[in-house]
């Protein structure tokens, strides 16, 4: 089957071969009526097409049209192309044959590199692009996306280091603030360092994370964990609830560890103090509390079951298939044992749909994720407030 590569390749040689014409007719006019010369190496080119020898007459492409200031443009439309088309191989070829060439100027020869680059990133040879794009970031006109790429590629390789060096450059050339990312990268380094245990390092980066604006509460949570994990559960409560206060969203990952430290110190009427103040004032946190008690399997605290019944009787869905009105009329048995079961439903619904989602590109998943795998952006998930019934009904139809 020939392939649009083919269709290419074809275009061009014709094209060779009409330029070639039109000068055989119109350069020599003493031999006007002389038939125009049919260069034996068009046909070879065509030849190999016809044959589906794609790689074969690129090759002989190459070799017939060499790079000078006239064709350049051509070799780099060609590359970009097998490049946009997949076809990964063929580019990382033609962008080799432009830079082999000794008299190219300086210019041209650094597009050619970051074209390279990209062939490179394309085909997932991260280290060979990491290396071009060094070179590239340190002294071209290239500098600044070099740079972003180099983000990009420290992210993938998990490098936080390399990545804030990368980034602090890259502040300072593209004149736009990178607070945000690199304080992220901040706290993947202190994350790391909690994790095994190294609590002083962890500290002083969640510092240098927590320095620039605008600020991540992602820090925050560090140094919550890190004090419930030194057992300094007074520090780690004011840290949580600092977190809810300033981000109202992350009650889904700091609630449970409330709960859970509350539990531990046997003090649930202080927490259920704690939460009745806080839902006072943000009532609308309501919801966000009953879904993080559903998801969590949090209950047996009289202030969250309140949040998650008010929650089951506000929802439409629901509200067509019970009728708990009826069901309390016939006892507090009758109507606690139907909520429970309810309940249990919607945990199972819940865990079975995506909790999180981005807000730039719609991206989905179980768990927080600060930086969105799709569109990698950071800190653009927010959690679900809602059992998505939609989503549920739909996956029931399709199929898992
Ligand atoms: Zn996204």
């Amino acid at each position: 089957m020939p392939t649009e590569s083919t269709f290419l390749l074809a275009g061009l040689f014709l094209l060779l071969a009409a330029a070639g014409w039109a000068l055989g007719r119109f350069g020599e006019r003493d031999e006007v009526d002389a038939p125009p010369p049919l260069n034996i190496d068009y046909l070879k080119g065509l030849n190999f097409l016809l044959n589906e020898q794609t790689d074969q007459a690129l090759e002989h492409f190459l070799k017939m049209v060499r790079v000078d200031a006239e064709t350049i443009e051509t070799h780099f439309a060609l590359g970009s192309l097998f490049r946009r088309r997949g076809e990964v191989d063929r580019a990382i070829r033609v962008h080799q044959n432009i830079i082999a060439r000794p008299d190219l100027a300086a210019e041209q020869r650094d597009q050619a590199l970051f074209s390279l680059a990209k062939d490179y990133l394309s085909a997932g040879l991260l280290d060979r692009a990491e290396k071009l794009f060094v070179r590239l970031s340190q002294g071209s006109r290239y500098q600044v996306q070099a740079l972003e790429n180099l983000c990009r590629i420290f992210e993938q390789e998990r490098d936080w280091a390399k990545a804030i060096d990368a980034g602090q450059k890259l502040e300072m050339l593209g004149g736009r603030s990178l607070a945000l990312q690199i304080a992220h990268y901040h706290c993947e380094l202190a994350e790391a360092a909690a994790a095994s245990g190294d609590f002083g390092v962890a500290r002083d980066f969640v510092k240098k994370a927590t320095a620039g604006r605008p600020k991540t509460m992602r820090g925050a949570l560090t140094r919550a964990h890190i004090a419930r994990e030194m057992d300094d559960t007074k520090t780690a409560l004011r840290l949580y609830h600092r977190i809810i206060d300033e981000h109202t969203y992350l009650i889904s990952e700091a609630l449970p560890e409330i709960v859970a430290i509350y539990k531990k110190e046997n003090q649930i009427p202080e927490l259920e103090r704690a939460l009745k103040s806080m839902l006072k004032k943000n009532p609308e946190m309501n919801s966000l509390v009953a879904y993080t008690a559903i998801v969590n399997d949090i209950g047996g605290i009289s202030i969250i079951d309140d949040c998650v019944e008010k929650y089951m009787l506000d929802e439409p869905t629901l509200a067509e298939f019970i009728d708990l009105q009826s069901l309390t009329e016939e006892g507090k048995g009758a109507h606690d044992s139907a909520l429970a079961k309810v309940r249990r439903a919607l945990s199972k619904l819940a865990s079975s749909t995506p909790r999180y989602q981005c807000q730039e590109c719609g991206f989905s998943s179980q768990r927080l994720l600060w930086q969105c795998p799709s569109c990698r952006e950071w800190e653009t998930q927010r959690p679900a407030s809602r059992v998505q019934f939609d989503t549920v009904l739909q996956h029931s139809i399709t199929g898992p």
